[in-house]
């Protein structure tokens, strides 16, 4: 092709913001011509292509903004180590159906089993999906609800966190959580209610969310929200972890029930 012409396609294809089929058209046209498209079916290959970029870019800046701890997939998870869970209840999770119904899934079971994994791979799934996620401990959520409450911002602070289409609220139950956490919480999750998804993550079982916002009345009333239209994953057994190192004979069989109960 003349130089002239590849400057002005250039340009045009900059101007479009179709920067794949810019940055690789020889490489694109040579492999149309290999496979002897038509010319329609060139231009669809094209479009594949940018729209290829384009999804690869969305779902890599969609993921910095929901700062998930770690990467991980539902590819990753090994069932097989954990039979409490059934496979076919998280593949049809990851449909992220309840996601589009706004529905709440908590996910609870001891430290170690897996629930954080699943959380941040069923949140890469809804971020596949075009859905917007927010990752953020129950701690932090806390921290930050309280510090906006004191300055004056928290109508500011729960419209951010009622925006993205899933929250994800990891490790309610961990650690102590202030006197007003109750109140924050439930406004947060009303605001949220019906309009979003949220997943929560706890150690603990739902009998036991009034002594972790030291007040049954907000629990009950924040449960009455989250479990009118939810789905419950209960995990037990051995930290995955652990199992590793009693695999690999780091640890003996019996050191497994101490190591468990003091990260509790
Ligand atoms: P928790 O239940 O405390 O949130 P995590 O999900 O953080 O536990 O799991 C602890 C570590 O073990 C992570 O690195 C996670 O990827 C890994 N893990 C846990 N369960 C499994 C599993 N079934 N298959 C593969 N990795 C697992
Ligand atoms: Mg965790």
């Amino acid at each position: 092709m003349v130089s002239a012409e590849t400057d002005e396609l250039t340009q045009m294809l900059t101007r479009l913001k179709l920067t794949a089929i810019r940055d690789q058209l020889d490489a694109l046209l040579d492999e149309a011509a290999r496979r002897q498209m038509s010319l329609r079916e060139t231009v669809v290959f094209l479009c594949e292509a940018e729209i290829a970029r384009k999804d690869e870019r969305r779902v890599h800046m969609a993921q910095s903004l929901a700062k998930f701890p770690y990467l991980r997939t539902l590819d990753d998870f090994e069932f097989d180590a954990q039979p409490s869970l059934d496979p076919r209840q998280i593949r049809d999770l990851a449909t992220c159906r309840w996601i589009a119904n706004g529905d709440a899934l908590l996910v609870q079971g001891p430290p170690g089993v897996g629930k954080t994994h699943l959380a941040v791979g069923l949140g890469r799934e809804a971020i596949r999906r075009g859905y917007s996620v927010l990752f953020i401990s129950a701690s932090s959520l806390v921290t930050v609800l309280s510090k906006a409450q004191v300055d004056g911002r928290l109508e500011e602070r729960l419209t951010h966190f009622a925006k993205p289409k899933l929250l994800i609220v990891d490790e309610l139950g961990y650690l102590p959580l202030e006197t007003h956490a109750g109140h924050l919480f439930f406004m947060l999750v009303s605001r949220r209610y019906e309009r979003g998804s949220i997943l929560i993550t706890s150690n603990r079982s739902v009998s036991e969310w009034g002594s972790i916002f030291n007040d049954s009345l907000v629990a009950t009333a924040i449960l009455d929200r989250l479990l009118h239209h939810s789905h419950v994953i209960t995990i037990r057994g051995d930290s995955y972890r652990l199992r590793e190192k009693r695999r690999s004979g780091l640890i003996k069989p019996s050191q497994v029930v101490t190591d468990a109960q003091a990260s509790v």
